[in-house]
């Protein structure tokens, strides 16, 4: 058997850290055994899905050299390798299904699946609704079904008795059948849901194993059923630890910076980062801390794996990267890593637009456009001495901010244009004076260029990263506040 593994993204947002890890060791997996790894595009969420996503999530594992052997960019013998486009695939799949009674289309509205929620929550039963609650009448089922309803495909699962599934880290594990909905397995709009085009997928890719997040095992007793259903053998199923914040909350943007274009922008390694994620829950036989990716695939043994919430820590991963930089890089190799970070053609042209109508001479650049080139500025409270806004007033605006551009979907100048107006209305500011004090967050000081242009250019991560920092340096936010905040937020 020729082992196969995968990574199956959904291009949803900025390419997450999460992504990589569990890229690289699906990769040293498939490696250690002469095996192939694959790279699929799981975008059937036709409205959080985009092609930039998607692109920058390919140039992100390009860039930290995990390199797949069949995906949409290189092909390969088992594509289309983007859900998107393999439509008629699970259509045909569902239909299967639904002949041999494992699915059956269901016609509830959501107001009945309301109801059918809160009756079964009034009885002390689990959320999950079962093929029983939802089963119509048979008239009203034919009714519905002869005047075109709206509906949904939904898989058979059992009312009672236990699922076990076997997981190569955890073992056995057991899940009560009461807790498993009859989960959709294609939408209204005829699109699968991750359930079923990520087991059918799978199965016609040929994976062998699937190494995945924690956050998949609830979808294992599913996935494992519907391998039933279709007769299939099922991979065998491994559950990465969840990457952890250092005070062990789940690894989230909230708190830390989670795209890999903010460690690129940062001037990580590339070879520093993957090392360093991994040394996530994985150690090498002698447990030294500096590798690289060919000595992990070298090494590679999933037993190794430990499944205490591995903690991602930025002042270690910064350690790393020094070691990467001073003992691997000679003077040449240095140059040439500098020049490919942010010295390079493409990135000074971005940024060209901003300085050239601003200098006199070059020696102005630097210092007009050094917020380009460097992490978080050096500000302090004094620093935010001439904005006209009471201490309060001004973190709570900050904060707002960082808030309104966690959830931005597409992170452009226009959108992050349009969040800055919404606020300056609900703050009854002018724009002029809700920008000043991001102005300073963002560049470090009160002149230089724009500052919703650097915000665009420097990205997502870094720009939410420099607003925290100066929140930060305003003396942060009491839980009181944060409290208070909130509420205030949320009314928004
Ligand atoms: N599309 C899923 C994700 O975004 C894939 C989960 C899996 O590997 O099964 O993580």
């Amino acid at each position: 058997m020729t082992v196969r593994t995968r990574i199956a993204p959904s291009p949803t947002g900025d390419p997450h850290v999460g992504t990589a890890y569990i890229a690289l060791f699906n990769l040293c997996f498939a490696r250690q055994h002469g095996g192939q790894f694959i790279l699929r595009i799981e975008d059937t969420d036709r409205v959080r899905s985009t092609a930039e996503s998607e692109q920058m999530i390919l140039d992100s594992l390009h860039w930290l050299g995990l390199e797949w052997d069949e995906g949409p960019d290189v092909g390969g013998p088992h594509g289309p390798y983007r859900q998107s486009e393999r439509g008629d695939i699970y259509a045909e799949y569902a239909r299967q299904l639904i002949e041999s009674g494992h699915a059956f289309k269901c016609y509830r509205t959501g107001e009945e699946l309301d109801e059918l929620r809160e009756s079964r929550k009034a009885a002390g039963m689990h959320l999950a609704l079962k093929p029983a609650d939802l089963a119509l009448p048979a008239e009203e089922q034919a009714r519905r079904e002869t005047e075109g309803w709206s509906h949904v495909v939904r898989m058979q699962v059992p009312a009672t008795g236990t699922c076990v599934v076997q997981d190569m880290l955890r073992g056995t594990i057991e899940v009560d059948w009461a807790q498993v909905d009859a989960q959709i397995l294609l939408k209204s709009d005829g699109m699968p849901t991750y359930h079923l085009a990520n087991v059918v997928d799978d199965h016609l890719m040929g994976i062998t194993h699937v190494l995945r997040g924690e956050e998949w095992i609830n979808s294992a007793p599913k996935h494992q059923l519907l391998y039933e259903y279709f007769g299939w053998e099922m991979p065998a199923l491994c559950h990465m630890p969840l990457l952890r914040n250092p005070d062990k909350s789940k690894l989230s943007k909230r708190k830390n910076p989670t795209s890999i274009n903010y460690y690129r922008r940062m001037g990580y390694l590339p070879q520093a980062v993957t090392n360093y994620l991994g040394r996530m829950g994985w150690s090498m036989p002698d447990e030294r801390e500096k590798f690289s990716l060919n000595e992990m695939m070298a090494h590679f043994d999933i037993q190794r794996v430990s499944l205490g919430g591995p903690v991602f820590d930025l002042e270690k991963l910064t350690w790393l990267n020094g070691l990467h930089i001073r003992e691997d890089l000679d003077d040449e190799g240095f140059l040439k890593a500098l020049m490919e970070w942010a010295f390079n053609e493409q990135y000074v042209k971005e940024i060209l637009p901003q300085v050239r109508p601003r200098v006199e001479t070059f020696s102005e650049v630097a210092p007009l456009a050094g917020h380009f080139f460097s992490g978080v500025p050096q500000i302090n409270e004094a620093s935010f001495d001439a904005v006209k806004l009471g201490r309060e007033d001004l973190i709570k605006l900050l904060q707002f901010l960082v808030w309104r551009f966690e959830v931005v979907p597409a992170w452009h100048k226009e959108a992050l244009l349009a969040e800055v107006k919404e606020l300056s209305a609900h703050f009854e500011l002018k724009m002029k004076d809700l920008l000043a004090p991001v102005f300073i967050a963002i560049t470090g000081s009160s002149a230089s260029t724009s500052v919703m242009d650097a915000m665009a250019i420097l990205g997502s991560d870094m720009t939410r990263a420099r607003l925290r920092h100066a929140i930060e340096v305003l003396g942060g936010v009491s839980k009181k506040q944060a409290k208070r905040f909130e509420k205030e937020y949320r009314e928004l």
